[in-house]
């Protein structure tokens, strides 16, 4: 992320905030934003990204930023989804500290003070935790309970609620992390990967007064698929090898003796073979581990041609004490 160098002003808090259709929300979110911000006694800024509405949410937000120059809005060309208007929103902000919320005001802007001040002890990723949530409990707690046990268990980064949008980050962890498809929810395990130190706060939750949620049941599969992503971006991603490998051998070593059984029935037995299940069996198994050794040795060139081509660290460096630091 972070492509487009803003220029960075040390004390400034950037909330960043996704907006799609949310025309009914957006007056509301702004003056509650402006009451809570107004607290801090410390700079800030809002950054409101457009992700293709198609209602009346372009003008309100200009609206807004017209009168007050602490907001700005980043109107996207069509609609990139949550995760993409969020990458875009962390963008354009210039704070040190982002927070990223929700435009529907399930999430309180009062609960920012106390992201921020686990952020202030020395927190790099300050997580909400939305502990008496406000949605259906069938079609959104439940799933939601289910992905978190799930992500929690796969990524090792235990967190209560990964789907929480209000989450505060310190800018520079973000610059190790890139964010793709529905990939935002994943940001904590990812932080923590490029070694952050996480946080977790209760955080205030209400039902959603207007308009109405972009998502249905059909991102429990997604989520699904991206957590196997993460899982092997988190594990496997510069050494594909290890994981297709030990399969792909060893369906291949027992696709190997099954053939070399009816081998042996064939020629030394005179038996006839080719009515045996076992030898589509065999060779299935033997195709199979081929493929799948060639899967990783395939794997191994895409993460060499991955990193190498862009730059890319498979490190992250905290800071450099000593004489390390003059080389900046
Ligand atoms: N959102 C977005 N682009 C999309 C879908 C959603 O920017 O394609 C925004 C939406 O306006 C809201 C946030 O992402 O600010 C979360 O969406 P929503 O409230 O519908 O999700 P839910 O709270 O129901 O999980
Ligand atoms: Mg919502």
């Amino acid at each position: 992320m972070l492509d487009t160098a803003q220029p960075r002003q040390g004390d400034l808090i950037s909330v960043v905030i996704p907006v799609y259709n949310e025309e009914a929300n957006v007056a509301d979110l702004c003056a509650a934003l402006r009451e809570a911000l107004g607290k801090l006694g410390r700079p800030w800024e809002v950054v409101l990204i457009n992700d293709g509405s198609n209602d009346a949410t372009a003008e309100r937000l200009d609206a807004e930023t017209a009168r007050d120059a602490r907001f700005t809005a980043v109107h996207l060309r069509r609609n990139f989804g949550q995760t993409a208007a969020m990458a875009a929103g962390f963008d354009h902000a210039r704070g040190e500290v982002l927070v990223a919320m929700d435009a529907d005001l399930q999430n309180d802007p009062s609960d920012i003070p106390r992201l921020l001040a686990l952020i202030d002890e020395g927190y790099d990723v300050v997580s909400g935790w939305r502990r008496h949530r406000q949605d259906k409990w069938l079609t959104r707690v439940l799933p939601s309970q289910m992905a978190n046990w799930l992500i929690s268990r796969t990524t090792g980064v235990y967190l209560h609620d990964y789907g929480c949008s209000l989450k505060a980050y310190r800018r520079e962890i973000l610059t190790d992390v890139r964010l793709y498809g529905e990939m935002h929810r994943f940001l904590p395990a990812l932080c923590q990967w490029a070694g952050a130190r996480i946080a977790e706060v209760e955080v205030e939750h209400h039902p959603r007064r207007h308009g109405k949620s972009k998502y249905g049941l059909s991102r429990i599969l997604r989520v699904l698929l991206d957590l196997t992503t993460v899982k092997f971006l988190m594990s496997y991603s510069t050494m594909p090898i290890r994981v297709f490998g030990p399969a792909g051998i060893a369906s291949f070593l027992v696709g190997l003796v099954l053939a070399g059984y009816l081998s042996w029935e064939k020629l030394a037995r005179g038996a006839s073979i080719a009515n045996r299940p076992a030898l589509m069996l065999a060779v299935l198994l033997m195709i199979l581990g081929v493929q799948f050794v060639s899967m990783g040795l395939l794997g191994e060139l895409v993460a060499r041609t991955y990193y190498e081509s862009q730059g890319k660290r498979v490190y992250a460096v905290r800071r450099v004490s000593g004489w390390g630091q003059e080389r900046g």
